[in-house]
């Protein structure tokens, strides 16, 4: 029998004491606050975004900007198809909507909590709340847990204490040798102070790219104008992958956006000066191409220093590089982030390389086991995060069980 020690009453603190509580297994959650699954609750905007119907564990791990490698092995014993089968067979009901996110059918992140709980509960799952975990002690056998001024003995510890903004949240977890990587923010927006592009705010591009200057990263996908900068799945995505460049260079930096992000600079030069052609007479500014909103084109025309209510026969070579270059390499001038609402996770934690990522155990002290985002890995939205800390709660809790 082992008694086993779940710091963490999250996502991944759950799914972890639910695989190890078997046989005669003692599982006890330390949660710090009084109330556990809270980010569970606000997630996917209060549906909870279980994970991504992506069933290919190979494909999965690209949406990790950090931690791919790492994830390739946990997701070949537990990814989405045994997320989503789990869920089910427990009760709920999942669907996966247009762009491959998975909520419960019920639409509501109560659902998933309520499942949790149950089972936890009908394991004899004993949850803790405000107990504050301050120290785990390696002893010769097993360990002390040292929480609110006690000291518990216990075989293994889970720690699956989520992420932390700040260094010093690890502060316990280096003192049991661990190396932490050092936590910075990913998935943010970027601020444009002082753009005219904001005075555009509410429109969007479906197809769009945008294009760290100076690195390879580039990532395609809708953007949104707001009224302090860019924002959209294809931002959100090169924050997370450029998380650390961004960091190092402040948030003060050029980024450029191809508008139509599937058309190649020369395909959007032929089609402009086919349209002059075609139309000579035709007011620039009345006739917006590429599918963009009215109030865009018109901007970009004058980007491009060229009158809306001129026409196509009075446009030199000039103007039309000019624009092709305003459409296909806009640049933008990043000064600052803001953080994305819906989905904060930290970038940074517990070194991956110190971690088995077979069985989630230390590599440095037999039986000290590890889950979730207090881990270096992290995903882009979408239900990527979600599905790493069942992914590793899953690893972490039945390889903990064993003796
Ligand atoms: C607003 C929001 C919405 C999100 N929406 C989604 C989504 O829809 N889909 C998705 O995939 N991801 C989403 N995420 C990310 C996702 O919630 C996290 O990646 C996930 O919750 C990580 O689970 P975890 O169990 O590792 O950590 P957490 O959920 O952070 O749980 C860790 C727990 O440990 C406790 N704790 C910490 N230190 C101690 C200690 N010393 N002693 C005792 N307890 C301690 C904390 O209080 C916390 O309850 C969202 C995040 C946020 C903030």
């Amino acid at each position: 029998m082992e008694k086993i020690a779940v710091i963490g009453g999250g996502a991944s603190g759950f799914f972890a004491a639910i695989h190890a509580a078997k046989g005669e297994n003692q599982v006890d959650i330390f949660e710090k606050t009084g109330k556990t699954l809270t980010k569970v609750k606000v997630s996917g905007g209060g549906r909870c975004n279980v994970t991504h119907n992506c069933l290919n564990p190979k494909k999965l791990i690209a949406f990790y900007p950090r931690g791919s490698a790492f994830l390739k092995g946990v997701f070949s014993k537990f990814a989405v198809k045994e997320t989503m089968s789990w869920f089910e067979t427990h009760g709920v009901s999942l669907k996966v909507e247009e762009d491959n996110r998975v909520f419960p059918q019920s639409d509501s992140s109560g659902t998933i909590i309520s499942c949790l709980q149950q089972v936890a509960t009908e394991l004899g799952v004993r949850i803790r709340t405000h107990a504050k975990v301050e120290k785990v002690l390696p002893l010769a056998e097993g360990f002390e847990v040292q929480c609110n001024g006690e000291s518990c003995h216990y075989t293994k510890v889970i720690v699956c204490s989520g992420g932390s903004s700040k260094v010093g949240g690890y502060a316990w977890i280096r003192e049991l040798g661990h190396t932490i990587v050092s936590p910075i923010p990913s998935l943010f927006t970027f601020n444009l102070p002082g753009s005219s592009l904001t005075h555009l705010s509410g429109i969007s591009m479906p197809h769009s790219q945008v294009r760290l200057v100076g690195t390879k990263l580039s990532y395609e996908g809708p953007i949104l104008i707001t009224h302090w900068g860019v924002s959209g799945p294809a931002v959100l995505k090169l924050s997370a992958f450029g998380a650390h460049w961004l960091h190092e260079c402040e948030y003060h930096t050029e980024a450029q956006i191809r508008w139509n992000g599937d058309m190649g600079e020369e395909k959007l030069r032929s089609e402009l000066l086919l349209y002059k052609d075609r139309f000579p007479k035709r007011r620039i500014g009345s006739h917006p191409m590429f599918s963009i909103p009215s109030r865009l084109w018109i901007f970009l025309l004058n980007c491009a220093e060229i009158e809306e209510n001129s026409i196509w026969m009075g446009l030199s070579k000039k103007q039309i590089n000019k624009l092709v270059e305003n459409l296909f390499r806009f640049s933008i001038f990043i000064h600052g982030k803001t953080t994305f609402k819906d989905e904060f996770v930290t970038a940074g934690g517990v070194k991956l390389e110190e971690v088995n990522p077979t069985t989630m155990e230390s590599k440095l002290i037999p039986g000290l086991y590890f889950s979730g985002e207090v881990l270096n890995l992290d995903g882009i939205t979408g239900g990527f995060n979600f599905q790493a800390a069942w992914s590793t709660g899953y690893l972490a809790g039945t390889s903990a069980s064993q003796q």
